[in-house]
């Protein structure tokens, strides 16, 4: 199979500091592998205390010093904007770069550049259009807020479509006027890379943003525990979000987390089963399975289970599966071997879990590569792991159910609460459903498509707080009250 290399690849990826591309103080890098021939193509630096240390206090010298948060709106939009068409130009590119680190089909990858770009006019325009509450007391007092940024902001993203969530984090921060340390993923750091170039081009003053390269435990353990980085925004697992929730308690630090998700699709059998086979399928099988939102447990009404799970199989058995830059392919190659070992150890367990319907280990003539046939278990019981824990990869479980209370008591029998997707043609059961079930976001008869002023985030173990629309800003800005004698 021939594997597209992009040309111009940087021969190191350095951290970001000050305006400055630099090494570690340490001198310590880490390899980072494609996933197609898990070979090491670039060495990033790895970041240790140190070098947060810098970051942190280049980012805290243009929050106490420096222009960008004492802006006013319509001259930090104004960046922002130049920043959107930035990327939006780069559209081809960011999807190359990210095909190539994460093993996205690159159909996938292509307009991610273009939906992060919008992140940032939507921020730019939601600052300048900004107003806070007022309230008079006729004769004793006027009160208003005033908002101003908190601080520096830690932003720690996860490896799937890492520069779109990253740009989730970036653009409310500087928006809101808050310096940024952004730690990304160890596994793909090479679409990170982008940014410096971008910012320093559309005029972002040296330190708001800064980077910092390398593993979790080291770059990123630093960064929570900073006592001069009031603001952590995480994006990753369930588990890692729990130890920096323990760690930021001793600076009783600001946290918005978006965390795992083990999401339900619950099919009536009054739905439209032809969209309801094109979402679902859309819905897991999409961005190689290793996407938050999946619907990785769909629940069917009885009277439509086994047509469902036949054509659903069926589907899924078709879907091609091959080198991420091919225009053809549906699935490319999962992210890191230790992640593709993970998925493999799901696919076994569901073999006695569940009913195998389609896929269950590599697809034929793929025998090198981090690549997993899309797979389907049937009868899954929600005692079952595969029910129950995020699997991250092209691996779903159908479950039969008789009633709309069984359909619910099955939906919200998981740790984690962050989507829903339902369908039904009856109006009233799909609102009063989609009120009860847990989640954070619900999607009715609808393919995963957000408006981006709407909130994004989940409940229980899927997360705290929300990403996206007005409500970022609240994250990253003080409301201070002011109360004023007349
Ligand atoms: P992860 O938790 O392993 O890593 C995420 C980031 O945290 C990485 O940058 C990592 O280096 C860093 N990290 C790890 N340990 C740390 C520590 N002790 N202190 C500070 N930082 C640390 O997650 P992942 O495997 O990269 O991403 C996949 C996970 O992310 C899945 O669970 C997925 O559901 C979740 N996710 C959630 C959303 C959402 O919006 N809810 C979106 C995308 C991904």
């Amino acid at each position: 199979m021939t594997h597209h290399v992009p040309d111009g690849l940087p021969g190191e990826l350095k951290h970001y500091i000050g305006g400055e591309l630099v090494d570690s103080v340490s001198g310590k890098t880490f390899d980072v592998l494609d996933p197609v021939t898990n070979t090491p193509y670039v060495t990033a630096a790895a970041g240790q205390a140190e070098d947060v240390d810098r970051a942190v206090a280049a980012a805290r010298a243009a929050f106490t010093d420096g222009p960008w948060p004492r802006l006013l709106p319509r001259a930090r939009a104004r960046v922002l904007n130049r920043i959107a068409d930035a990327v939006e130009a780069q559209d081809a590119r960011l999807a190359e770069l990210e095909t190539f680190d994460t093993g996205l089909p690159i159909t996938q990858a292509l307009g991610q550049a273009q939906r992060a770009a919008e992140n940032f006019r939507f921020f730019a325009d939601l600052v300048v259009a900004q107003s806070d509450d007022t309230y008079q007391v006729p004769g004793r007092q006027v009160n208003y807020v005033h908002r101003k940024p908190v601080g520096v902001a830690g932003l720690i993203t996860p490896w799937n479509t890492p520069f779109m969530l990253e740009s989730w984090k970036l653009a409310p921060a500087l928006a809101s006027g808050c310096p940024v340390v952004l730690k990304p993923a160890e596994f793909t750091p090479l679409s990170a890379s982008l940014w410096a170039g971008i910012f320093a081009d559309a005029g972002l003053p040296p330190g708001v943003f800064n980077l910092v390269n390398g593993f979790g435990e080291e770059a990123g353990d630093a960064l929570v525990k900073h006592p001069d980085v009031p603001l952590i925004s995480f994006t990753g697992e369930t588990t890692t979000g729990q130890t920096i929730y323990r760690n930021c308690a001793t600076h009783l630090k600001g946290m918005s987390m978006e965390l795992g998700g083990k999401s339900p699709a619950i099919v009536f059998a009054d739905a439209d089963l032809d969209a309801a086979l094109d979402s679902t399928l859309f819905g897991v099988f999409s961005l190689n399975g290793e996407r938050c939102t999946a619907g990785s447990r769909i629940l069917v009404e009885r009277p439509v289970y086994d047509e469902f799970c036949a054509r659903y199989a069926e589907r899924a058995a078709d879907i091609v599966v091959g080198d991420p830059h091919d225009p053809a392919t549906e699935v490319g190659a999962l992210v890191h071997p230790e992640h593709y070992e993970k998925v493999m150890r799901y696919v076994e367990l569901g073999k006695s879990e569940g009913r195998l319907l389609a896929g269950g280990g590599r697809p034929s003539g793929l025998d090198t590569g981090n690549y997993v046939a899309p797979t389907v278990f049937a009868d899954v019981p929600p005692t079952a792991r595969i029910f129950q824990e995020e699997i991250f990869g092209p691996v779903v479980a159908l479950t039969p159910f008789d009633t709309e209370a069984e359909a619910l008591a099955l939906a919200n029998d998981v740790k984690y609460g962050l989507a829903a997707y339902l369908w039904t043609s009856n109006l009233e059961r799909a609102h009063t459903f989609a009120q009860s079930v847990e989640a954070g976001m619900v999607w009715l008869n609808s393919h995963n498509v957000r408006d981006l002023r709407t909130p994004f985030g989940g409940v229980k173990a899927s997360g705290l707080g929300h990403e996206g629309g007005y409500r970022s800003l609240d994250f990253y800005t003080h409301q201070q009250a002011i109360h004023v004698s007349l």
